[in-house]
């Protein structure tokens, strides 16, 4: 079996997903790149991760060729992949359904930055797509477009996508992008709520990736 730490890596990752409340049964995605070898790694679709193993994960190449898995890869492959195609420094895509984030979704709108953590992290406002279904011609491109030089996404009326250098800063900008979207939920519940300009957002991030010590992206 190839990749074997990687495989490890992803499947503890999608288990932390309805830990940390961003799905529910068996919804959610956690697709990573291994630098190396240039392949794929991506958990299998509509299964319950308590139930699986490492060997149950799915390795392709970068167009989608199954290289080793018993499952084959869902047709939003090209969409995770896809991302990491245009980017070149991601390795790692995450899509959750978490609530907060979802309900942004589906109402339109994206999160602005209106924390100095979301602002580290994303730097940016968290953009919205239209509603495309995994058939839409413009399914697997769209939303990489919308995101632009961004680190996340949301698709339209479903939930969800935070990108990331590795495993671990995708996972924590999934976890991050759902804390802000319920804060600024609440905080407009309580007031108009008062976000970063777009240079405070900048300068927060630029400092947080290139000046603070620790480079992250
Ligand atoms: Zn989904």
């Amino acid at each position: 079996m190839i990749l074997e730490e990687l495989r490890s890596h992803v499947l503890k990752t999608a288990l932390l997903l309805p830990k940390y409340n961003l799905v529910w049964m068996a919804g959610g995605t956690v697709c990573a790149r291994d630098p190396l070898t240039g392949y794929v790694v991506v958990t299998p679709s509509g299964l319950d991760y308590e139930r699986l193993t490492p060997e149950d994960m799915i390795v392709t190449d970068m167009e989608m060729n199954l290289v080793e898995g018993k499952y084959r890869p869902s047709v939003a492959l090209n969409l995770w992949i896809g991302f990491m195609r245009a980017r070149t420094e991601l390795n790692a895509v995450v899509h959750t359904h978490s609530p907060y984030a979802t309900a942004f979704s589906v109402a339109y709108q994206p999160v602005p930055v209106i924390t100095e953590t979301m602002a580290d992290w994303f730097g940016q406002p968290v953009p919205v797509t239209r509603y495309l279904s995994v058939e839409d011609p413009e399914f697997p491109t769209l939303p990489i477009e919308v995101m632009g030089d961004g680190y996340a996404v949301l698709l339209g009326n479903h939930g969800p996508i935070t990108v990331g250098k590795t495993i671990e800063h995708a996972l924590e900008r999934a976890v991050t992008l759902e804390e802000a979207a319920r804060t600024y939920s609440i905080a407009r519940t309580i007031g108009a709520p008062t976000t970063l300009t777009e240079e405070q957002a900048r300068d927060s991030f630029d400092y947080y990736h290139n000046r603070y010590g620790q480079k992250k992206s």
